[in-house]
């Protein structure tokens, strides 16, 4: 199976603080699958590391300093689904609460590490185009 994954669950540094967080259990995976790294903050052109960003209640994703960076995720979230697509990837493993990754649960805009109901840019983007996406 072709398994989309978050880039920084296969120990790639590419997080907003420059740091990764590898999951033993997602690396394992590559044994009997083939896994399609995707970094889509990256892919939507932001540098590492990078301000972080949380979505908001309005659906825009801000920049701890206060920037819209809702363009960026949105390229990301498009340039991930077309990678996905175009590798034939049948699922998705990517990066829990994260405001691209994310599913279901994400931070809550406020930047005071609270969290709240709801689906970062990227696993919205995927789930609704039939993806399934489960979170790490
Ligand atoms: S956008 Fe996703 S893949 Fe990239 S660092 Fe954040 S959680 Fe990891």
């Amino acid at each position: 199976m072709k398994i989309l994954v978050s880039r920084c669950l296969l120990g790639e540094k590419c997080r907003y603080d420059g740091k990764c967080i590898p999951d033993e259990s997602v690396i394992a995976l590559g044994k009997e699958h083939t896994l399609v790294p995707v970094c889509p903050e990256m892919l939507g052109g932001l540098p590492c590391p990078r301000t972080p960003c949380e979505v908001q209640g309005d659906g825009r994703v801000l920049a701890k300093d206060g920037t819209d960076r809702t363009a960026e995720y949105v390229k990301g979230a498009e340039e991930a689904l077309r990678i996905c697509l175009e590798n034939g990837c049948e699922k998705a493993i990517l990066k829990a609460r994260s405001p691209s990754c994310g599913k279901g649960i994400i931070y809550d805009g406020s930047f005071t590490g609270a969290l709240t109901e709801g689906n970062g840019v990227t696993a919205k983007l995927l789930t609704e185009n039939g993806i399934e996406v489960e979170n790490r």
